[in-house]
């Protein structure tokens, strides 16, 4: 799976590669001073007038919003309060995620190989991500001979990470080992409120649009309720079935590249 950022049709054919705690820095110092944030504040659940989402119950309080944005994640309870869903198909195997040092050129490939996905990124200060797509007990119980063992098949399955092999090697016996599922919320609103990022859709990590799409949904949700004009229930609500629908349709086509990679 070559992924040529070069074709891209704009100015700026760039891959990002970041830290999620730096790019959640990156959004906050983006807000405007009328923000108000608040750390740490658990969002308890939902305050409704008749059958409209009107706000949130949070730390205690109520709070009244002509908004509510549900992104708090795959768990998401406001999701749940909201009667919405997002039923999630878990894949049958895991991803192993390594992080190596040293240096190896920087370099954003995937490769599908007879034992699935090696997909290996570069981060900040010479880091290199590596997923390793495994079966569900494939490390378990492995000793440090195991693991070398295992790690030269992996090596020897898949010549493209010929670059990384002796981090690999080195940095085999510190591993994440992350379950992998897939969800698309049938509608992502109701009246007064809209599901955004990972409490409507998740997918597979292989082509890495989840943050992107949520950051989609994020962009497409002010550039509808900006072209509504006002935050009056109705017209908040009518700009929620335009996102509703349009995010859905890019979401469902995410979610399809994101589970079947190019061939
Ligand atoms: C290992 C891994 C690697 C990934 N790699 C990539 C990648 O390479 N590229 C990419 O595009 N995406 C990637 N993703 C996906 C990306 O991280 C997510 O798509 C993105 O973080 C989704 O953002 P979100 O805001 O919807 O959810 P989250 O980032 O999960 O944020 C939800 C927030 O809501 C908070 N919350 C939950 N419940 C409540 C509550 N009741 N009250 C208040 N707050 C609450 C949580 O504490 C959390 O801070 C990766 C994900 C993982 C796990």
């Amino acid at each position: 799976m070559r992924l040529d950022y070069g074709h891209l049709p704009t100015p700026q054919p760039w891959l990002l590669a970041h830290d999620y705690p730096t790019i959640l820095r990156a959004l906050d110092d983006s807000l405007p001073p009328g923000v108000e944030v608040r750390r740490g504040a658990l969002a308890e659940g939902l305050v409704r007038t008749g059958d409209r989402v009107t706000g949130v119950r949070c730390d205690g309080t109520a709070v009244t919003a002509a908004l509510v944005v549900a992104a708090d994640g795959v768990s998401s309870r406001l999701r749940r309060e909201a009667g919405l869903t997002a039923p999630r198909s878990d894949y049958p195997h895991r991803l192993a995620a390594f992080e190596l040092a040293g240096t190896v050129p920087p370099d954003f490939s995937a490769y599908v190989t007879d034992g699935g996905l090696r997909l290996r990124y570069p981060l900040p200060g010479g880091r290199v991500r590596l997923y390793v797509q495994v079966a569900a007990d494939e490390l378990r119980g492995l000793g440090p001979d195991g693991l070398r063992a295992w790690s030269g098949r992996v090596l020897r399955g898949c010549p493209g990470l010929d670059p990384v092999a002796e981090a690999f090697r080195a940095g085999v016996a510190d591993r994440q080992v992350l379950p992998v599922s897939r969800a698309l919320a049938p509608a992502l609103t109701v009246p007064g409120l809209a599901l955004v990022g990972e409490s409507g859709h998740l997918v597979h990590p292989m082509a890495a649009q989840g943050m992107n799409s949520s950051i989609a949904d994020a962009h497409t949700l002010a550039a509808m309720l900006r072209q509504g004009g006002s935050l009056q229930a109705d017209v908040v609500d009518h700009a929620l079935r335009r996102y509703d629908t349009a995010r859905r349709h890019d979401l469902h086509h995410v979610g399809r590249t994101s589970h079947t990679p190019p061939g």
